[in-house]
């Protein structure tokens, strides 16, 4: 049995995010999507929150569970007893990144594979930052997440 993880921050899961763990879920017998406790930036949404959302998106798919977790990926890999991280990739920049974090892991935990799935054609330019950017500017963005999450975006902007 072949077990991955996805990390991230997810904040908030966006359609992009809820492809990405799909297409995982067709590929290992089980994800487990791993939200950052404490990632170095300022997050709209609190881990408890973040955790519920993705858990909400994902609650179709029978093989993919939702948790929270701290200090290094590669270690909640470990843990959870993954041999795979899965993580998307959108463009070059993302690239550049995942290619420089896939190599820090490789030294760290040479057990672990990291496999990198391209985002589709339809969700390249999505972010979670460029979401709240549009939202915190007065645009809507519900095409682009599940309705939920539109919801708790809605409230965390009061409107
Ligand atoms: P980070 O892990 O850097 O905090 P995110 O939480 O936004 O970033 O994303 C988690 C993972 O999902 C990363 O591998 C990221 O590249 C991927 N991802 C983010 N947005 C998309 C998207 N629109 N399509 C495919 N993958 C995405």
């Amino acid at each position: 049995m072949t077990k991955a993880v996805y990390p991230g921050s997810f904040d908030p899961v966006t359609n992009g995010h809820l492809d990405i763990a799909t297409r995982a879920a067709a590929l290992f017998d089980e994800v487990v999507v791993g939200v950052y406790d404490t990632p170095a930036k300022s997050l709209l949404f609190t881990t408890k929150e973040r955790v519920g959302l993705f858990a909400r998106a994902a609650s179709a798919l029978e093989n993919v569970k939702v948790v929270a977790y701290t200090g290094l990926t590669v270690d909640f890999a470990r843990h959870t007893g993954a041999k795979v991280i899965v993580r998307g990739l959108r463009s070059a920049t993302d690239f550049e990144r995942e290619f420089e974090m896939n190599m820090m892991n490789k030294t760290m935990a040479p057990g672990v594979e990291q496999v990198f799935l391209v985002s589709d054609l339809a969700y390249q330019f999505l972010s979670a930052s460029l979401l709240k950017e549009v939202m915190a500017l007065g645009g809507t963005v519900d095409h682009l997440v599940p309705e939920h999450v539109a919801e708790a975006l809605r409230r965390k902007f009061r409107r």
